[in-house]
Order: structure tokens, then sequence, then C-alpha cells
């Protein structure tokens, strides 16, 4: 079972990983977009971080709703709101959850990335973080319908979103600023990608 604290574990958590990985996402972006990717990550956790302390959530559904408006309010670009959608549909999936079980735990994933398509509109294989999210989402839901523990549910989300960010390499750009380079985004990693597969393992170690 994940609960208020647990969630707020893997919030700080994520802050550590956006801390850690600043370089290599802004490298990243550096490579088919305007190079500030781990940027925003990084600064969007540091300020999700900080509301949380000035503001401490009473349960699961209002920090991850916290967590949804410091990133709308503080992080720019594509990946801010897409977040900020992703963390605020999160929040509502879980509303009225003391704690949450395997299946809630997925649910959240799944309405999060709901919010990404609809605020986004972005389609499988348009190289963005749908791609890493989507085959995660699905992964999660198998495992949820085979009795998987959250450990092995969360580990499997967190191989397919390796996966599906793999896979974004070979793929030319439909969405975002990536997507001005035309052919030339080919042959590159999507930074949104890799943020969400971060996501995911963050997960996956602190609840697994
Ligand atoms: P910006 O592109 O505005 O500089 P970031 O660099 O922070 O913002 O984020 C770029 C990432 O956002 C991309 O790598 C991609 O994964 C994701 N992205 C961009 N547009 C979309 C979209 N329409 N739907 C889903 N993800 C998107
Ligand atoms: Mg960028």
């Amino acid at each position: 079972m994940v609960s208020r604290d647990n969630l707020l574990a893997w919030i700080e958590d994520l802050h550590e990983v956006y801390k850690e990985n600043r370089q290599y996402l802004t490298d990243l972006d550096a490579a088919i977009g305007d190079a500030d990717h781990g940027i925003n990550m990084d600064r969007g956790f540091r300020n999700v971080v900080a509301e949380l302390e000035k503001n401490p959530p009473d349960d699961v559904t209002t920090a991850l709703k916290t967590v949804a408006m410091a990133l709308i309010r503080t992080v720019g670009g594509a990946a801010g709101p897409l977040y900020g959608t992703f963390f605020m549909r999160a929040s509502t999936a879980c509303a009225g959850k003391e704690e949450l079980d395997a299946a809630d735990v997925v649910a959240l994933f799944e309405a999060g990335l709901e919010g990404v398509l609809q605020r986004g509109k972005a389609e499988l294989n348009d190289k963005t973080m749908v791609d890493a999210q989507t085959p995660a989402v699905n992964a999660m839901k198998g495992a949820l319908d085979n009795g998987a523990s959250l450990s092995d549910i969360l580990q499997q989300g967190t191989a397919a979103a390796e996966e599906g960010m793999k896979n974004t390499i070979p793929l030319q750009a439909r969405k975002g600023r990536a997507s001005y380079l035309g052919e030339r985004s080919i042959g590159h990693q999507d930074p949104g990608a890799t943020s969400s597969y971060l996501m995911y393992k963050s997960a996956a170690e602190v609840w697994g």
C-alpha cells in the first residue's frame, strides 16, 4: 500500500533524480530541442518540494495536487503543463483514498497519461513522453490482471517505459519543438520520454 508518506517519499526522490539527471536530460534536449528539459524538471521539482514543505498536504490527493500546481506555476515550455496535467489527473484519480493499493497505483499512472494525451494531443510514436508512458501503463495493467504484487507491477512498468524510451531513438518527432527538425530528429532519444522513464523507475525503487 502507498500511504501519504510513501507518496511524499516518491516526490522527494523525484527531486533528487531530476537534480542528478539535470545535465543528461538537458544534453538530450540540446540535440533535438532547446537544451532546457533537465533545467525545467530540476527547477520544477525543487519548487514542488519547497511548496510541500510550506504547505504539508493532509493526504495523497492533496499532495499530488500540490505537485501539479507547483509544476504548472514554475515550469514553462511543454513539459511543465504536461507533467502538471499528469499530476492533476493523478490527484483526481486518488480522490477520497487514504492509501493506494496496486490497482489504485495503476489507475494513478493511467489517469496521468490520459491527461497528457488530452492536453498534448500526441499519438504513440510521435517521439514524446507518451512513448514511454503508454507501454508502461499497458504493462502495469497486464501485470495487475495477472495478480502481480505492486513491486512487480512497478518493475514491469519501468522496464516497458525504458524500452519505449529507447524506441524513440529511430523515430521522427511529430510533436513539440523537436518536430521542427523533421528528419534530423531521427537518431536521438526523446528527453521527455527519458524523464518519464525516470519517473517510473523512481516509483519502482521507492515503492517496490
Ligand atoms: P520545450 O520543448 O518547451 O523546451 P521541454 O524541453 O521541457 O519543453 O520538454 C520537451 C519534451 O516534452 C519532449 O521531449 C517531449 O517528450 C515532450 N512533449 C513536447 N510536446 C509534447 C506533446 N504535445 N505531447 C506530449 N509530450 C510532448
Ligand atoms: Mg526544451
